[in-house]
């Protein structure tokens, strides 16, 4: 037979063009603000650049110096906390099928490579909720970690303001790029939470806007045209505890036990550096057993795979038993030592965010960002929203039952004769109703059956072991 010869590869595209840095450059970064704020990371690029008041207001930052040395930009985001650690690169090229050479190839196995290039064509999106009284840092961490600068035109309340506020929630959409991967990141605040004396409607409204989501998420998914929904579900919250405390309030356990099974939640000790080594220590030790005699469960870290690398594994046991992440956050760049960071200036010296020793800064990032950003998005689709749907399904139908069986008496009621007064459709109805009790029945039946051969054929097992 006379061999055929195989067809000639696919041609397979290149990803998008990098930003301009290339891969591992100091700025590939691309991000622009759904709020209006367009220069959403200019003052933080600029800041790296030497320059603090910057007021560009392009859209688009072009590579810095790619000699650079600064550790803040967001394309360093990938890399592991530890400096000097390689990490494989986020957007490899997808390998050409080599048909001449391997006369088997069938051609799955480039599968990953087409769902690699799919989602990163189609971008993701992230959304996250933060969560804790004002003043607790949670804004300069917001800034800090996404490099942009989401509350240009924010105004602080007075003391009066406050006492009288009520929670608002307020969503901030900027868009990132990285390495030609597109980010939608929302991040939703909520203002004048805990500020109130009254703290009753503080996690009503953290609550209800997350059920919101969901419902919505679920109307449109249930709708006609499932194209193009818009995914606002809170994928993550970071619940911020305030540094000065023993541990967690009544009012955090409150808000976290309604918001447990609903969310993923992470803890974040705000303005760490009010606190030495040791009061960080304590106070996480006191928050996790508080959590655990009051049985909350917050996000749970996935088991590492055994095949992932020794350093991969280390860097996992390492996020995890940092939990609670005792953050610092700063918009500032110093100087120290010829190296610009990003840190706080004291009397006694520099707080640098990013070193490990200072604070949890860079794991809470890579955890974030780098490293469980997709399992908590998995974890709010299969768990969460899973829970809700599962609700609301059941809710439905025992509406719908509850409507047959009125709108069945209601039929009835209305005529004299009860023979007479069923019609065709309800006549239908009832030999459907008779015809799945009937099915039950025989299903209960058949259960109980295979129980008992089961528990017949472990005797047997019993005896024959006795024997
Ligand atoms: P938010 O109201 O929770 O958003 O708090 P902000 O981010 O607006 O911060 C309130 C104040 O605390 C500002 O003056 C910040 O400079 C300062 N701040 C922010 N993060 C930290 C931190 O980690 N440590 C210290 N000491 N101060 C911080």
């Amino acid at each position: 037979m006379k061999h055929q010869p195989p067809p000639p590869p696919l041609p397979l595209t290149q990803p998008p063009s990098l930003g301009g840095g290339g891969v591992g450059g100091v700025s590939g970064s691309v991000i622009s603000s759904s709020s209006g704020s367009s220069s959403i990371v200019a003052n933080a690029i600029s800041s790296l650049n030497g320059n603090n008041s910057a007021t560009s207001s392009s859209s688009c930052i072009q590579p810095a110096n790619n000699n650079n040395n600064h550790n803040n930009n967001i394309n360093n985001i990938s890399s592991s906390f530890e400096a000097g650690k390689s990490r494989p690169p986020l957007y490899p090229k997808p390998k050409t099928p080599s048909f001449d050479k391997d006369r088997d190839y069938i051609g799955f196995a480039t599968l990953p490579e087409q769902v690699h290039r799919k989602s990163v064509k189609r971008g993701f999106e992230f959304t996250l909720m933060v969560v804790g009284e004002s003043g607790l840092g949670k804004s300069t961490l917001i800034n800090s970690l996404f490099l942009g600068d989401l509350y240009k035109n924010r105004q602080m309340p007075n003391v009066e303001e406050r006492i009288e506020k009520t929670t608002r929630v307020e969503k901030k959409t900027m868009d990132i790029e990285e390495r030609g991967v597109r980010l939608r990141l929302t991040v939703v605040d909520t203002p004048g939470f805990g500020d109130a004396i009254n703290c009753e409607d503080s996690w009503r409204v953290c609550t209800s806007y997350i059920d919101e989501q969901f419902r919505q998420y679920f109307t449109d998914e249930s709708g006609l045209n499932r194209r193009n929904i818009q995914d606002n579900r809170v994928h993550c919250c970071l619940y911020f505890v305030p540094p000065w405390g023993h541990s967690l309030r009544q009012m955090d356990l409150d808000l976290i036990r309604r918001l447990h099974r609903k969310v993923n939640i992470v803890l974040v000790i705000g303005k760490a550096d009010c606190l030495n080594k040791q009061e960080v220590r304590k106070l996480k030790e006191r928050i996790l057993q508080d959590l655990e005699d009051n049985h909350i469960q917050l996000y749970q870290f996935p088991e590492c795979d055994s095949d992932e690398d020794d350093d991969f594994k280390q860097q996992d046991r390492e996020l995890k038993a940092s939990i609670p992440f005792a953050v610092v956050g700063s918009n500032t760049i110093l100087e120290v030592a010829g190296k610009k960071v990003r840190g706080r200036q004291y009397p006694w010296g520099v707080v640098n965010v990013e070193d490990p020793e200072h604070s949890d800064f860079i794991k809470l990032r890579t955890f974030l960002i780098s490293t469980h950003m997709q399992d908590l998005k998995d974890t709010t689709q299969d768990v969460h929203y899973e829970n809700f749907r599962a609700q609301c399904i059941s809710q439905i139908s025992q509406h719908a039952l509850r409507e047959r069986g009125k709108l069945k008496r209601d039929s009835i009621s209305s005529t004299n004769g009860f023979d007479a007064a069923i019609s065709e459709t309800d006549r239908l109805l009832l030999q459907k109703d008779e015809e799945i009790r009937r099915m039950q029945d025989m299903l209960t039946q058949m259960q109980e059956k295979l129980k008992q051969t089961h528990l017949m054929e472990m005797k047997k097992n019993d005896s024959v072991i006795d024997v």
